[in-house]
This record gives C-alpha cells, sequence and structure tokens, in this order.
C-alpha cells in the first residue's frame, strides 16, 4: 500500500543541477556504487539526450531499475507538430495530466529560436492575447519547462534545423507569475545545458517583484517587458496588470534592473490598428525607450478569435518606426512568424480547444 512517507522521485529534468549531483551522489552512494555514476547519469540528461532511463546503457540494469524508481524522467508527448511555410515548427505537448502547451522553434539566418511556455494558459487577461481569453489552468514545473525544450531540440536536431541557440520565455503563460518553477529552469537551462544567459530572455508583462527578484541573479538573464502602450489609462485598457503595477512603477523596478548592470532591456509593442498605433504615442515611447535604454520591437497585432481588432498598417508601423529612429531608439519591426499553423501567442492551443469543444 502506498503511504505518505514514501518520497516522490526526484525530478531529473526539473531539479537544479547541484542539487540534482547531491541527490544522485548520495542515491549512488547507498547503492555501494562508484562515485562516476553521479557524471554518467548527468551527461544522459544534458549532452548525451536519454529519453528515459532505459536508454542509459552504460549504466548496469539493476542501477537502472534503481534509478527509475527514485528520479523521474518524463517528457510530454507531443501531440501534434505543425511546420509553417517560413520554416516556424510549433509543438504541441500534452502534459500528464491531459494540459496542452506549447513551444515554439524559429529559425532565422544565424539562430535557432525556441519560444516556450511557462504555464497552462494565464490569469493575466490581457484583452489582444488568445492565451489570456482561455484563462489561467496551472503552473508548469520546472521539469515541464525544461522538457520543452529538450523534447523541441531533438526534434530540431533530427529534422536538420540544427541546435537551439537562443530561448524566449514568450509562449504560454506569465513567467514572473510562476516564479519558483521559472528561476530554477534558468538555472537548469543555463547551468546544465549550457545555454548562454544573455541568449534567455523573460517576457514580462510588468510583474514588479518579479523584475526586481530577476535583476538580482547575477547571470545576465535579458528581459523583454510587454508594453503595448507608453500611457498608463491605455495600457490598462490592454492589460488588466496595469491596475495593480502601473507603469511608473515599472519603469522604476526596469531602472534597478538595468543597474544591476549590462542587460539590455527589450520593449514589445503588439501594434493594434486605431487601438494603440496613435502617432502622438510614437515620441513617448521614444522618450521611455531612451530613459531606459531600451531596444524596441514593433510586432503588427496577430488577429485572435475573440477580438475584432486588426493589426496596423504598414505605413503607420514604418511611421512609428521612423519616429524612434529619427530620436536613436534602435527599433525593429518582427514579422509575425508561423501565422498558417497559427504560431502566435496562445493560437494553437486555443484552436485545439475549439476542435475538441466541436467533437
Ligand atoms: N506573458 C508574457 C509572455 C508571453 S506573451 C508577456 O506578456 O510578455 C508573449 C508576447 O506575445 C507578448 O509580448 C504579448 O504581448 C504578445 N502577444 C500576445 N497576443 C498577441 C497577439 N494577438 N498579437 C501579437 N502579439 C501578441
Ligand atoms: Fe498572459 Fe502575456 Fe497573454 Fe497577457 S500577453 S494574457 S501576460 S500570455
Amino acid at each position: 500500500m502506498a503511504n505518505d512517507t514514501t518520497p516522490s522521485p526526484v525530478d531529473l529534468l526539473g531539479t537544479v543541477p547541484d542539487e540534482l549531483a547531491g541527490a544522485l551522489a548520495a542515491h549512488f552512494l547507498a547503492r555501494g556504487e562508484p562515485a562516476y555514476r553521479v557524471q554518467q547519469v548527468l551527461h544522459w540528461i544534458y549532452q548525451s539526450d536519454a529519453v528515459d532511463v532505459d536508454g542509459m546503457t552504460n549504466l548496469p540494469e539493476p542501477e537502472r531499475k534503481a534509478l527509475s524508481e527514485a528520479f523521474s524522467l518524463s517528457e510530454p508527448e507531443a501531440q501534434t507538430v505543425s511546420i509553417s511555410s517560413d520554416g516556424t515548427v510549433k509543438h504541441l505537448w500534452k502534459l500528464v495530466d491531459g494540459e496542452l502547451i506549447e513551444s515554439v522553434l524559429i529559425p532565422t539566418d544565424d539562430r535557432l529560436t525556441l519560444c516556450l511556455s511557462s504555464q497552462a494558459g494565464c490569469a493575466m487577461g490581457c484583452t489582444f492575447c488568445a492565451t489570456g481569453w482561455a484563462g489561467f489552468r496551472r503552473q508548469l514545473s520546472a521539469g515541464e519547462i525544461v522538457a520543452q525544450y529538450r523534447g523541441a531540440g531533438r526534434w530540431a536536431r533530427t529534422h536538420e534545423m540544427g541546435p537551439i541557440s537562443n530561448i524566449v520565455y514568450m509562449g504560454m503563460g506569465e513567467p514572473l507569475a510562476n516564479r519558483k518553477a521559472v528561476h530554477a529552469s534558468l538555472t537548469i537551462l543555463n547551468q546544465g545545458f549550457s545555454v548562454g544567459a544573455r541568449r534567455i530572455t523573460v517576457s514580462t508583462v510588468g510583474l514588479v517583484p518579479g523584475i526586481l527578484e530577476l535583476a538580482e541573479r547575477p547571470e545576465q538573464f535579458r528581459l523583454a517587458l510587454s508594453l503595448h502602450s507608453p500611457e498608463s489609462a491605455l495600457r490598462q485598457e490592454l492589460i488588466p496588470l496595469e491596475k495593480r503595477f502601473p507603469l511608473p512603477a515599472v519603469v522604476r523596478a526596469l531602472q534597478k534592473f538595468n543597474e544591476a548592470g549590462g542587460k539590455r532591456i527589450t520593449f514589445e509593442y503588439t501594434m493594434i490598428r486605431g487601438v494603440n498605433d496613435d502617432l502622438m504615442l510614437a515620441p513617448k515611447l521614444a522618450d521611455l525607450a531612451t530613459s531606459l535604454h531600451a531596444f524596441v520591437n514593433l510586432i503588427p497585432f496577430n488577429p485572435i478569435p475573440f477580438q475584432d481588432w486588426g493589426p496596423s498598417t504598414r505605413e503607420r508601423i514604418a511611421a512609428f518606426r521612423e519616429t524612434l529612429e529619427a530620436r536613436g531608439v534602435a527599433v525593429a519591426v518582427r514579422q509575425p512568424r508561423g501565422r498558417d499553423i497559427d504560431a502566435a501567442c496562445g493560437q494553437l492551443r486555443a484552436t485545439a480547444m475549439k476542435d475538441a469543444d466541436a467533437s
């Protein structure tokens, strides 16, 4: 009979490397096994890509059995893999309890970026975002975040896309509302899988305590703020969290992030026609970006099922860009990738849920 004192297995993917090495050392010591077993297992996790404990072929059979009893290695199953005509690849992952999350591989000339999810759904309720409309389902564990990197990374390598070079926390969910798991996942990706901190970007809608906590980390993880308006009143209409953490407080937190040294902030500005693309806003956006030395990404709004908004016109986006550039702000216009496979924030899950409702 199972009882409450049975220790739950240690998650091989979701435990930070130092702690994992300690747990493995204790495990093998208790079994009278040589200390090098620890490095063998760590190698299978971080370098050699064992899909499960049985795949750790240099461990003797009884050791694999004992390891799989005390430790768990579980990757979600890919329910669907969608490939866009522009090369973007989207995985819809089914978690152990049936929840669905997504990750997106985005190839460009010199890099392969993975966009991963930090929560199933999102509680922030931003009015322009499909994930926000779908609501919050649950937090992801650190292991479930890391498993997206491992699963998508294996897919990329076996489909001639090469290794993942960059990671952005821009899939489903608000990473700074799942701080414990997200911080652990950052440590694991950086220290375990050796992804440089400067190649990892956490995107937030502006949770001040989370920004301050990220600023305190010694590594140089990058931060993106989903700004969408330089004016608090308009921002409130798009992002309910603005009421709790108004822009001036977010800006103060970003200043602290800058003071912590060397990490460039990015502003994400989703351009919605007639909503947040008034030309009067562009100089204000420029001033804010200048004061924080922020890089600005202008992103045409990707239409979602629950809103009749559309993207700003090309001309308006160009006018914003020119105003920013004239004021010395570094800016890029990001073309939406993977539109034909619904690769915008939360879209595939929304489609999958619609399909499930219809059946
Ligand atoms: N919760 C975090 C990260 C996930 S959202 C955040 O909000 O920053 C990732 C990005 O997708 C955010 O910049 C968000 O504003 C943007 N986004 C959401 N819905 C969008 C849409 N319909 N069109 C374009 N960008 C969208
Ligand atoms: Fe959540 Fe980000 Fe979507 Fe807002 S934009 S609802 S914070 S995922």
